[in-house]
């Protein structure tokens, strides 16, 4: 079952374009990391996973197949959105409350059981709490509904690096528990690193790659040789992005892309999550090499 299915999903507000030509398949019981820098899309893309905002092009579906924003939908799913917004003026009994009120399904003993594990005050108002606390107050009460789908929209922001590790620990054990799919946006890429075993990277409101991140890993390339010269195998091979630093020019590349053997004087190895992320998060452009090898500076071919 996908979690998230997009067929040419586009979403403008007016007439800025926030997400266009959006096309993603992600399989169930995986954490989605979804990077992108300020503006790529991510919060789009999420508000549209959630029904918070609709399509204007092509059509997005949740849970094998469920309409975005239907009650279907809606019922699966738990979402935190960015800085983990609660009622200030209630306490974490009343949001209990409320928030059992108005789902079908919450599970109150896990719900009272997580907050005082987290040693989370019950009778303070929730505006008096630290960021830490808010942002796990958020996340109990989006679990303690027992969602298929959690969506988290940059939920660790405003968060020091205990808080930061406490809260994804909550997640994981969810994900190890209960079998719940993660997607969450992130500019944190270490943390990323940790935790998500898929990866779709958006940059300017279009897709830039998305897959398994076992399976990226393993198709990606990155190869280290002499400058001089480097274009030629680079239109071979189709870079995903090339730096030069001195003589020496590094082209990560995708497998596919047929280098079928390293060249005398060149070395291959893998990447890691951090430098395939960084390459296609660099911006998009086509490779415009110039004769020399000092005009290989940043460059970048389409090839996805
Ligand atoms: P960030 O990392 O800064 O949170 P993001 O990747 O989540 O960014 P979005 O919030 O999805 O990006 O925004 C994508 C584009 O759509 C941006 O250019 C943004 O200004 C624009 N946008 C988002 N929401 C609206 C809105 N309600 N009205 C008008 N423009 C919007």
């Amino acid at each position: 079952m996908n979690v998230i299915e997009t067929r040419d999903l586009g979403k403008s507000y007016g007439q800025t374009r926030a997400l266009h030509d959006c096309n993603l398949a992600i399989p169930g019981r995986h954490v989605v990391a979804l990077v992108g820098p300020n503006g790529a899309g991510k919060t789009t893309l999420l508000n549209l996973t959630v029904g918070l905002v609709l399509p204007t092009d092509g059509e997005i579906t949740v849970l094998g197949g469920r309409r975005a924003g239907s009650l279907a939908a809606l019922d699966g799913i738990a979402f935190v959105a960015q800085n983990a917004p609660l009622y200030r003026n209630l306490s974490a009994t009343d949001l209990i409350h409320e928030t059992r009120n108005l789902n079908r399904r919450f599970d109150q003993r896990y719900a009272n059981q997580r907050l005082d594990e987290l040693a989370i005050p019950l009778k303070r108002k929730a505006g008096t709490l630290s960021g830490g606390q808010q942002a796990q107050l958020a996340l109990t009460l989006a679990l303690a509904r027992r969602p298929q789908l959690l969506v988290l929209d940059e939920p660790m922001a405003a968060l020091d690096p205990i808080a930061r590790d406490t809260f994804m620990t909550t997640v994981m054990r969810a994900v190890a528990e209960d079998g719940v799919s993660v997607v969450l946006s992130s500019h944190v890429l270490a943390e990323l690193e940790r935790v998500a075993d898929y990866l779709v990277v958006v940059s300017h409101g279009g897709i830039q790659v998305a897959g398994r991140v076992e399976e990226l890993l393993a198709t990606h390339l990155l190869l280290t040789g002499p400058a001089s010269g480097s274009e030629q195998h680079a239109r071979e091979w189709g870079v995903v992005h090339a730096t030069c630093a001195g003589s020496q020019a590094h082209l990560l590349v995708r497998t596919e892309n047929r280098v079928e053997r390293v060249p005398p004087r060149w070395e291959a190895r893998g990447v890691t999550l951090e430098e395939l992320t960084m390459a296609y998060l660099r911006e998009q452009r086509v490779a415009a090499v110039s004769g020399s090898a000092s005009g290989w500076v940043e460059a970048r071919e389409v090839t996805t």
